[in-house]
């Protein structure tokens, strides 16, 4: 059975940055799904803009180019395939400049959804922003959709959200972090909220400690030069991890809105503890064979830019005090695998004399891949060999379990959604973004300004020796990449 999908109202999305990298894989292909599945009305229209100089056929024609590329199925569904071609518009503007905005505002309709995707680097979102507003284009009920990266430190965040907020209500700013698209991020929070099972267990007297990896094989190839002025810190831990760390963390809302589900996430933020320098551990890929080193890929021979990091972070609330979170994320890794591990204490009493076999319970979320949960139990060992122990998992793969209905859909395909809906509750709410750059500024002024330079790693495995150590020091392990 395919799942029965709701169609939003119909809208006018405006694509800033049409013509860019995100829009031709993410956006735009992600729409197609969409529209495939009968979830965007007839009354839908895209309508791209960028400066390039292009007349509608051109626009759509380069659409269906990136649609065969990146949504190849579309190539057997040709009648659908004209007819969303038929909903595109294009309007050249330059965000910076005069040009385009009447044209603009005349092709906007005042009687849909609006919502403004502004797929573009974050120095214009400002100019976009005021544009929209004070050419009247934009009206108290449009939506504007902003990427990341939200800023490079608090201080930019906070740029940020003037440049937006002196535009738009909070309630009209949607933030995506693709993150809370996932289908298993989202299922984080029914495994939560929607069983009854967990929850007594889900606190520091049960749970010896959390590990959250977001692992990748791939290096910073192509990329590098931007990644390198940020770092895995930036590029990763202040924003997904948080995100998935908050959700593992959070208190139960007392209702699912976007603001009560947003709230509970900021207190977790606000209740991290600073991270001392020796529970942090920095790491950058070594060359391998013919492969290049992360410094031959940034670009950048002397670079102290972290492409792996590993931490310890302390909670300070009655849920979790005395129960560490272990981040972990970094490039080159042994595979690409996300996942959280919420690891059990062990019974307060054994009464059995041979515990070679037994290993601490666990539930591991994994979100990819083969997004599913599996639970860590331990057994008899079978056999009239004594009464010794044994693991055994409790595996659940969401795509085994539910079939069809656990197709794969693109995180951005639910967001695009989302935001036509009007639901925010899977979006950062701006306090949220600025509460996770006032905890990391600090992490990251402690190295920038004394060092240490990070810890070269082999690529292909766990990232440096000292990140091992982070928990072996506390007679604890991470689980196997991939494992
Ligand atoms: P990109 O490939 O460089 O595309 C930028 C787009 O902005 C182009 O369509 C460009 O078209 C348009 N543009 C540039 N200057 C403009 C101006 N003054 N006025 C109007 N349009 C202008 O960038 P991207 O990779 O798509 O990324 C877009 C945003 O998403 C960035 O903030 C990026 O950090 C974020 N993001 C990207 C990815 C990704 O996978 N690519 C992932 C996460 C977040 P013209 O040159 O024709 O104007």
């Amino acid at each position: 059975m395919v799942s029965r999908v709701i169609p939003v109202d119909p809208f006018d999305l405006v694509l800033f940055g049409a013509t860019g990298d995100l829009a031709r894989r993410k956006i735009l292909p992600g729409l197609f799904h969409r529209f495939a599945v009968g979830q965007m009305p007839d009354g839908a229209r895209i309508i791209g803009t960028a400066r390039s100089a292009m007349n509608r056929a051109e626009f759509t024609e380069a659409v269906h180019a990136s649609l065969l590329e990146f949504a190849p199925e579309a190539a057997k569904q040709s009648a659908l395939l004209e007819k969303f071609l038929a909903s595109l518009e294009y309007v050249r503007a330059d965000a910076g400049g005069e040009d385009g905005w009447d044209t603009l505002a005349k092709a906007i309709r005042p009687d849909v959804v609006q919502a403004f995707y502004l797929s573009v680097s974050p120095a214009l979102f400002g100019s976009i922003a005021s544009n929209l507003k004070s050419r009247g284009i934009a009206s108290a009920n449009s939506r504007v959709v902003v990427e990341k990266p939200f800023g490079h430190d608090l201080a930019s965040a906070r740029d940020l959200n003037g440049d937006l907020r002196r535009n738009f209500d909070e309630h009209q700013i949607y933030r995506i972090d693709h993150y809370l698209g996932k289908e298993t991020v989202q299922n984080l929070m029914a495994l939560r909220f929607a069983n009854a099972l967990w929850e007594p267990l889900w606190n520091s007297t049960h749970v010896d400690h959390v590990q959250i990896t977001v692992a990748e094989s791939l290096g910073v190839e192509g990329r590098g030069e931007y990644y390198d002025r940020s770092g895995a810190m930036r590029d990763m831990v202040q924003n997904h991890l948080m995100q998935l760390l908050c959700l593992t963390a959070m208190e139960p809302p007392s209702r699912f809105t976007s603001d009560a589900v947003r709230d509970e996430k900021v207190k977790v933020i606000e209740a991290l503890e600073p991270v001392a320098p020796p529970d942090i551990v920095r790491g950058q890929y070594r060359a391998q064979g013919s492969a290049g080193s992360y410094r031959d890929h940034a670009g950048n021979p002397h670079s102290s830019t972290e492409s792996f990091i590993a931490m310890k972070v302390n909670i300070g609330n009655w849920r979790w005090a005395g129960t560490p979170f272990y981040l972990r994320t970094g490039k080159k890794l042994r595979a690409r695998c996300s996942e959280i591990a919420v690891v059990f204490r062990g019974p307060p009493h054994m009464i059995f004399p041979d515990m070679a076999g037994r290993r601490s319970n666990a539930m591991i979320i994994r979100l990819q891949p083969d997004e599913g949960i599996t639970l860590r139990n331990t057994i008899k060992e079978p056999g009239p060999g004594g009464f010794r122990l044994a693991e055994v998992s409790l595996d659940m793969t969401f795509a085994e379990a539910l079939g069809e209905r656990a197709e794969p859909q693109d995180a951005y395909e639910r967001l695009i959604m989302d935001v036509i809906r009007g639901d925010q509750t899977l979006f950062m709410r701006g306090d949220e973004v600025e509460a996770a750059w006032a905890w990391a500024d600090p992490i990251i002024a402690g190295w920038e300004d004394v060092g240490p330079a990070p810890s070269p790693y082999d690529p292909g495995g766990s990232g440096p020796e000292d990140a091992l150590m982070l928990l072996h020091r506390e007679g604890r392990r991470w689980r196997e990449i991939g494992g």
